[in-house]
This record gives C-alpha cells, structure tokens and sequence, in this order.
C-alpha cells in the first residue's frame, strides 16, 4: 500500500540482452558496469492450491451490505486441531466508517460446529479429532459484512462505487509452520498474512454497476482465479482501457478502469502500468498470472494491492502506480507475514518503484527520524504507536539498506534469485538475507545496522 504521493523522475534503466544473458544496467546511482544475473530459474505458472474457496457473495449495492457463503477446502501439510480464520474487515482503526463481519454459522466436515473469537479479527474452530497432514478438511461459513459508508481505504461504499478488499475470510496458513495469529495493525496498512489459494466467487443479484475483479470472469458474474492470496473486486461505472501485453512469451491481459466522473485518464494509468510489468517482469522474473487491472474510485489516497488487482485514488498516476505494479511480486507472488515484517512487502515494493522511477537520490535525501533510525524489521504494531515514521521507517530505510548492500544490479539481481526460490510461498527474513548474501556476503552486518536481525 502507499498513500503517499509525489512527482516521479522518470528515467528508466536500459536492459540488453548480450548473447542470450541478461544484462542490467543500473537505472540510478551507484556503478554503471553492467551486471549479469547468472543461475536464475524461472517463475512457473500458478498451479492448483491446496487451499481453494468457493463463495457466494449475495450483495446490496445499496446498502454495501453482504451476505456470503464460503465453502473452504484445505489440506494442511502439518497435524492440526483447530482451524484458524482471519476476519480482516473487523481490524483497522474502528470508528463509524468502519466495517465489520459477522460469522453466523460453521460447519467442518459438513457437521455444525461451535467456534470462538478470541479477538474480532480471530476466529478459532476446534477439531479436537484432529485433521492430519495431507487430509482434506472442508470449511464452510455463513457471515455477513456491513459497509457503513464512504471511507478513505479497502472496504467503502459511497454512490458511485463499492469497494471490496480483505473482506473475505481467509485461513491464514504458513506452509511448515501453521496458523499465523498476527495482531491487526489500526493504521492503513496490512497486517495478514495468507498462503496462495484458488478462488470461485459468484456475485448475486445481477447488478447493473459493472464489476472488476481478481482473475478472470465467465460473462455471468463468476470469477475464478488461481494461486493468489486474497480475491478482490469494485463495482462502478467505469470508463475503462484494456491492451495484451506479452511478458517472456507470456500473454497478460492489462485493463485500467477509472470511475466516470473523475478526470483521470485510463491511458495514461494504462502505459505506465504496461512499462511497469514488463520492467519488472526483466528485473525480478516475469509476472506469471494473465490479467492485471487498475481500478481508480473516488475516496482513496494512493494504492491498495490485492493479487492482479490494484485499487488506486484519483491522481496517484505517479509513483504509486508503479509502486502498486511492484507487489505483484513483493506480497502477491511472494508472501510475507505483513504483520510483523513490513518491511518485506513495502521496503521490497519502493526499492522496485525506485529503480521504475530512477529516484534513489530522492529516496536517500530523506532523512530516517529519530524513533525510526535501525528499526527497519520493526512490526507494524510498532508503528502503530510512531505513526508518523512509519513510511520512512519501512519505505525509505529499506532503500536505503539495500542500496547499502552495492550496486543496485546486483540487488535487482538478488531479489530475482530470492522471488524464483520463494514464488507462491511465504518467505521470511532468513530466506531474503539468504538471497542477498550469495550476492552480498556481508548482507548481515550491512542490515543490521538498519535494524534487520539475521537469526
Ligand atoms: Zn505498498
């Protein structure tokens, strides 16, 4: 996310291909020798998960309101007595605009069950006979959401649009570890953490507002998406742009839909957002879903990622738009927990925005406060009591230590062997050191200074 907007430099890196190895040139300061990225793989399409949620969504467009049902099926790969659901619409700062969910029933197995809330975005369901690693479990939940009103992030309803984004609920599994219990953050920020998943979401009644979505559509209101961490969608009445782009030998379809009335121009959003991609896709390995969709709504300062989905404000054309592009492989392809590692989502994003931009000597200008100087791997419910530091804390300390490590090739190229090695998963600090130190032996001295332990 970014809800911070400036002018943009906009002087792009060349990449050449020299005798079938790519070779980056640096886009910013530091060395001008041209780097080659060796031994990296590449980025496979996404497969079927073991996690995959099929949901009705019955829908108010006049109240916001939502009735849904979603039907979840999960293999876990660790011996397990409880399921764990993570009910986004209920954290974040709570006030009159905010919104909130209700689970009504439960049922495991097809059998009603009891469930508990520890806290309002937990929810917890026993199993006390257990489900064993490899066996499919089959969750089923009625819930409801209420969408008071206009509100400047995720989940808003005013009389144009409805957004819709961290308002399903969610299993958040950490293959190899197990539930994630991350508390909410109450700023405007994520906190979740989810493995990748495979989506059905079919929204009733018909509507005559149209509706962008995560994945791909039948024609009839139903979406499917594969191997992506959340699902999101806008309705509105959009004047909108679409062109296929072709990343690596791969189609992309690329649409940006802007809410009728406001001034911004879909095209303009459009080119930016095809440089990114493909950019990127050079960079860090190529984008391997087959749409990606801007969505711009009136109520919105800058950007909130979803997976292939990107919801922007009026006027964030500038960095945000990049910005937004680059979670595509810093949240979306590859997880962290948001929670409690910011840093490796938003740090990882703004280091991508910044080779887009050319603005590393904008990014080291500014100057790190106080409470915020070597708390780079801080969690967000740090910054949530230094609010104030919390973009130049995380967003610009981060270029600042990996521009630390050497030459911002050699990162870009770091990052691309950290993104292969970690597609679809969940990374963690360990690994994204691991990967900078083949490139950087001295990666952890160089982050500590920033506040990044390595054990
Ligand atoms: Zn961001």
């Amino acid at each position: 996310m970014i809800n911070l907007r400036r002018c943009a430099a906009t002087a792009l890196g060349a990449v050449l291909l020299v005798g079938g190895l790519q070779w980056r040139s640096p886009v910013s300061a530091g060395s001008t020798t041209p780097v080659p990225c060796t031994g990296v793989g590449a980025i496979a399409a996404p497969t079927p998960s073991t996690l995959r949620y099929d949901i009705d969504l019955d829908l108010n467009t006049n109240t916001g309101g939502v009735r849904g049902r979603s039907v979840i099926r999960f293999t876990p790969d660790l011996d397990i007595t409880e399921l764990v659901v993570r009910l986004w619409p209920n954290g974040g700062a709570r006030d009159a605009t905010a919104p909130s969910m209700n689970v009504g029933s439960a049922e495991v197995n097809a059998a009603v069950t009891t469930f508990s809330q520890p806290d309002p975005t937990t929810l917890v369901i026993a199993v006390p006979s257990g489900i064993a690693s490899g066996r499919e479990v089959k969750l089923a939940l009625d819930w409801t959401l209420n969408v008071p009103g206009p509100r400047d992030d995720r989940v808003s309803r005013n009389s144009a649009s409805l957004r819709y984004g961290s308002f399903l609920p969610v299993l958040p599994w950490e293959p190899g570890v197990g539930w994630n219990r991350t508390p909410p953050t109450t700023g405007q920020a994520e906190a979740s953490m989810t493995p990748t998943a495979d989506w059905r979401v079919s929204v009733h009644p018909s509507t005559a507002m149209q509706i962008v979505a995560t994945g791909s559509d039948d024609g009839h209101n139903t979406w499917t998406a594969t191997g992506t961490r959340d699902w999101a969608m806008v309705l509105g009445t959009f004047k909108h742009v679409s062109t296929p782009i072709i990343v690596d030998g791969h189609n992309v379809a690329v649409t940006v839909a802007v809410q009728q009335g406001l001034v911004d121009d879909p095209t303009a959003y459009l080119n930016r957002v095809v440089k990114a991609l493909k950019l990127f896709s050079t960079l860090y390995g190529r984008y391997p879903w087959s749409s990606y969709t801007v969505v711009v709504t009136p109520g919105l300062k800058g950007g909130i990622e979803y997976p292939t989905l990107v919801m922007q404000g009026p006027g964030s054309i500038g960095r945000t738009t990049p910005h937004e592009v680059a979670h595509q492989w810093f949240y979306s392809l590859v997880g962290n927990d948001q929670g409690r590692d910011p840093w490796m989502d938003e740090g990882l994003a703004s280091w991508a925005e910044m080779r887009s931009e050319g603005t590393l000597s904008t990014f080291q200008s500014k100057v790190i406060p106080a409470d915020a100087t070597a708390r780079l791997g801080a969690p967000m419910t740090y910054w949530d009591a230094h609010r104030s530091s919390y973009y130049r804390g995380v967003y610009v300390q981060a270029v600042h230590a990996l521009a630390a490590l050497g030459p911002a090739a050699s990162v870009d190229c770091a990052l691309q062997h950290y993104v292969v090695a970690n597609a679809y998963g969940v990374a963690t600090p360990a690994r994204l050191i691991s990967a900078l130190t083949d490139q950087f032996p001295n990666t952890a001295t160089v982050l500590a200074r920033y506040g990044i332990k390595s054990a």
